[in-house]
């Protein structure tokens, strides 16, 4: 089957009219990964067994006139830290090598009772931190735009299986940005939705107050039906939140008289000239759909970096305190003493770049430093949530770029790690106050994908997809695929 990349809005159409049947676009998917994943490393397990049954079974109920749900027969691809019963969790770490999850996450529940089919789990920097997936246990990824470049990270084969045609749509986490730097990076929409929009049970946690569900889709139809199907309380999470789910996007787009964007100047800052070129189209555009965009003067964002190295740290620290080398993944004895197998297995299962975020977070935490640090970060993280409070009160979104740079090219990782971070600097703010938003194409660089980013209030998702709808009608950056360039 040629052209896999097709959102899934059409393959649902095709699947419905009968000229597809699941079956089929499974083993098309199967067949891509075998050819294409050797090269982009995208998938750490393949579901094979497990998807062409699900897919033989969605045929069958089909047949019998029986609707499974909205994403009937459409195949899934999650992040590897994403537990689906039966199936590896490694989050890319040698710590969980050879974990099996005993239950499913309750995203993969909704997934499975809207009758969408788990392809694989995907590859991912170590517990989810880093910015360009060179820090997983299993190798890199590679970008399908440009194979001697980085998708981005942390969700970086999520990005690269969507963009490659290795999956129709796939889910990342977003802590600081591995959502929507990894989309960017790979001219997909990619959405952080609300803090608490999406239930967290059964994924592995890294930054308890900033991690969120993401969704990487081939266009914001997909993503606003993805997001219906993912979103709503849980009981098993606590931080969930019980608000009216957003509407799918339907038709055309509404029209953008009245609305009011946001451009901080400070965002403009330190961008390159070719980025910024791109942004000012994006903006000439909105303001040609009868948007209004203002520059405005943001003192406590530009914090935010700053605020999440300590906030993430800590809370990583904090988290990954349960591999301790009794209940899960690696054990490694030591000397036979307690203190040894704790330290042994932590050393041995760890990667550079977890041990790192480890010490600064418990470093951030004890006793001597938490007033400078930890609680300086959250009182900062109150006025940087108040200074979006402001804003919102008379603007619709905040628009920006996603990324302040495009790719580097693999094994180019900068010697001083802050310089790494910087990647998050755009991204990093709406998980600070837990406000979603949404990355999506708004152009090229020497060939390579630009994307501009929207933050909204708290629970405005449906406002944001509107937006971009309007832009996309408008332009054609999202109908270019990399698929071809493999
Ligand atoms: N790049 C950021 C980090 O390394 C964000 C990670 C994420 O969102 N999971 O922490």
């Amino acid at each position: 089957m040629k052209n896999l990349n097709r959102p899934v809005w059409q393959l649902k159409k095709e699947l419905a009219e009968g000229t597809l049947t699941s079956r089929e676009l499974v083993e098309a998917y199967l067949q891509r990964i075998e050819e294409v994943n050797p090269t982009l490393n995208a998938y750490l397990y393949v579901a094979r067994e497990e998807a062409l049954a699900a897919a033989e079974a969605c045929d069958a109920a089909r047949c019998s006139g029986e609707s499974l749900g909205p994403l009937h027969g459409i195949p899934v691809a999650l992040k590897d830290n994403m537990s689906v019963k039966g199936m590896q969790n490694t989050c890319a770490s040698r710590f969980l090598e050879g974990y099996v999850a005993p239950y499913d996450a309750t995203i993969v529940e909704k997934l499975k009772a809207a009758g969408a089919i788990v392809l694989g789990k995907l590859n991912m920097d170590e517990f989810a931190m880093g910015s360009a997936n060179e820090f997983s246990a299993y190798g890199p990824v590679k970008n399908p735009w440009d194979l001697t470049r980085v998708p981005g990270g942390s969700s970086g084969g999520s990005a690269a299986a969507v963009a490659g045609g290795l999956a129709p749509v796939s889910l990342g986490t977003d802590t600081g940005g591995s959502v929507r730097q990894p989309a960017a990076f790979t001219n997909l929409v990619g959405l952080k939705p609300t803090y608490g929009r999406i239930s967290r049970y059964g994924i592995t946690a890294f930054g308890s107050t900033l991690d969120q569900v993401g969704i990487f889709s081939q266009d914001v139809r997909d993503c606003s039906l993805m997001l219906q199907v993912l979103a709503g309380l849980d009981p098993k999470d606590s931080t969930s939140a019980d608000q009216p789910l957003p509407e799918e996007l339907s038709g055309k787009a509404p029209s953008l008289e009245g609305v009011r964007l946001a451009l901080p100047k400070r965002f403009l800052e330190g961008l390159e000239d070719p980025m910024k070129q791109q942004l000012n189209a994006a903006v000439n555009t909105f303001e040609s759909l009868g948007a209004c965009v203002d520059l405005v003067d943001l003192q406590m964002v530009p914090h935010s970096l700053a605020v999440y190295y300590i906030v993430a740290s800590a809370e990583a620290s904090s988290n990954l305190a349960r591999f301790d080398g009794i209940r899960y993944g690696q054990r490694n004895l030591g000397d036979g003493t307690m203190k040894d197998l704790y330290v042994q297995s932590r050393t041995q299962g760890f990667g550079e770049e977890v041990r790192r975020r480890i010490m600064l977070g418990t470093y951030v935490l004890s006793a001597g430093y938490y007033d400078a640090y930890y609680n300086t970060a959250l009182k900062v993280r109150t006025l940087i949530r108040e200074e979006f409070q402001r804003l919102f009160a008379s603007y619709d979104a905040i628009i920006g770029p996603t990324t302040p740079t495009l790719p580097r090219r693999l094994g180019e990782r900068p010697d001083n790690c802050v310089l790494e971070y910087l990647n998050d600097l755009y991204t990093v703010p709406a998980n600070i106050a837990g406000i979603p938003a949404i990355a999506f194409p708004m152009g090229f660089v020497d060939g390579l994908p630009v994307s501009c980013q929207l933050m909204g209030n708290y629970f405005s998702e449906r406002r944001l997809f509107e937006l971009v709808q309007a832009f996309e009608e408008k332009t054609d950056y999202t109908e270019k695929k990399a698929e071809e360039l493999l």
